[in-house]
């Protein structure tokens, strides 16, 4: 088995010649993963001058290590949704959940991007009997409160849907995707650089001060490669957000998830693993999700460790989620896992994504494991608020908060302490 990223293996990246900062931009981005990538198309197409500065190289954080799930919904349940927002403006973050599949899929189309996208559709299986019942009562706040159908699928007839047997039934949206996420990332840079934006990789933002420069206000950027001075900042750091972005930081808890995938399947036992070749998760905080890769491989992540990703973790995780896929496909004891690796998600303390301004400078992130639409999304809206419209962007704005008692500096003490917590949640609930 290699520790390496199997998406990789599959994907072309553009290089970029490692030439000079220019001293001034309208905007400088900070990470060249979804967000920023997307965000930097965007503003280029608009006009502005943008350089995108990424620490290591283009798409090398978590969009090129994903699991390729362009999923609907948030990571936070819709009932809790509406509590801690009201109807009103949980029918706007559902909306723009559906909304964020729509701008992957425009965006593919636009910049012929080839990607694997498709709208194969997703869906959740039940590890106890009351996540099951649960899922016709969300079905049905779905439907009143957002007006979106979900489909759920009994126990007796989950097997057109999946080849395991050991799930209490599901329930299906047939509206979300699945993609090749490296391939993604890299097209995404394409499209960027097409319409403009220049990207500098192994470029490390160190920090960010305040410098007014002539008659403008503005920021002295100051990075691994040198200094350049930008009217505007976008931080698109996400879960490898650091301490050129200290306020951010501290937001941010940078959680470790792991996949490993198999050798190539034949056709028909791919088909019998899932025949509707799906995006699938389980109904677990600890969860497992998986599906079939384009050439037929399972890929089976979860977050088998909670820290991030070093050698030791990721060694780990690869017999943990072997064991695990062979808890859910008995069927797959005697395939081969070729490849395991694993990347870092990034968590807020209220599990949800936010955007906006932080002391001056503009920033997207906290997509908890859902980033891939919702990333593409936000880095086109950022840029659209940053270039002067007033785009609808729900998640602007909503209270941001940070650890209890302020008790985190960025240096997440309390994983191994919450890893255990969703672990003994997930035996009790
Ligand atoms: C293993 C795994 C599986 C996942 N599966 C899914 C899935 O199936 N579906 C889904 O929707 N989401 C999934 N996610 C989440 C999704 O991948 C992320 O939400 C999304 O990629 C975030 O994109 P981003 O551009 O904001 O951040 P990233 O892609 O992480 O990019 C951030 C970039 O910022 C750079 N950077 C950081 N600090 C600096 C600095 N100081 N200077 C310069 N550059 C800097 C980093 O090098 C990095 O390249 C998964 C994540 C992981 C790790």
């Amino acid at each position: 088995m290699q520790q390496r990223n199997y998406w990789l293996t599959t994907a072309e990246f553009p290089v970029t010649e490692a030439r000079p900062l220019p001293e001034r931009v309208d905007v400088a981005v900070i990470g060249a993963g979804y967000t920023g990538l997307s965000a930097a198309r965007t503003l280029a197409m608009r006009g502005a001058k943008v350089a995108v500065l990424e620490s290591e190289t283009i798409g090398w954080g978590a969009s090129s290590r994903n699991g390729g799930m362009v999923l609907t919904g948030m990571k936070l349940g819709v009932n809790k949704l509406i509590s801690m927002y009201g109807r009103e403006l949980a029918r706007r973050m559902y909306a723009a959940s559906l909304a964020t599949i729509d701008c992957v899929e425009q965006i593919v189309r636009e910049e012929n991007i080839d990607c694997d996208f498709a709208r194969c559709g997703h869906l959740e299986v039940a590890c106890k009997q009351k996540h099951f019942d649960d899922y016709a009562r969300q079905a049905e706040v779905i439907a009143r409160e957002f007006n979106h159908t979900l489909r759920v699928v009994r126990r007796n007839e989950l097997s057109v849907e999946i080849g395991s047997r050991i799930y209490y039934g599901g329930i299906v949206d047939e509206v979300s995707a699945g993609l090749n996420p490296a391939r993604y990332v890299a097209g995404l840079s394409r499209a960027a650089i097409k319409a403009g934006a220049e990207i500098f990789e192994r470029t490390r933002v160190e920090s960010v001060q305040r410098e007014p420069s002539h008659v403008e206000t503005g920021w002295k950027v100051s990075t691994s490669r040198g200094v350049l001075w930008a009217r505007e900042v976008f931080v698109a750091t996400s879960g490898y957000t650091g301490a050129a972005t200290p306020a951010l930081r501290k937001k941010i808890i940078p959680i470790g998830s792991f996949i490993i995938t198999t050798e190539v399947l034949r056709e028909e036992h791919a088909c019998e693993l899932s025949p509707r070749n799906r995006m699938i998760y389980d109904s677990k905080n600890y969860l497992y999700y998986y599906r079939l890769t384009p050439d037929r491989r399972m890929l089976f992540g979860g977050r088998a460790a909670f820290f991030p990703e070093t050698d030791r973790t990721v060694r780990g995780s690869a017999e943990i989620l072997r064991r695990g896929m062979i808890e859910v496909y008995p069927q797959l004891r005697d395939v081969k896992v070729e490849y395991v690796w694993g990347g870092t998600l990034d968590f807020a303390f209220d599990i949800m994504p936010h955007a906006g301004l932080m002391d001056g400078m503009y920033y997207a992130l906290g997509y908890a494991g859902h980033g891939v639409a919702m990333a593409t999304y936000q880095g086109q809206k950022m840029a659209a608020l940053i270039a002067g419209d007033k785009p609808d962007n729900p998640f602007v704005g909503i209270a941001f908060p940070g650890a209890p008692l302020g008790l985190y500096g960025g240096s997440p003490w309390f994983l191994p302490l919450a890893g255990a917590w969703y672990k003994v949640l997930d035996w009790v609930s």
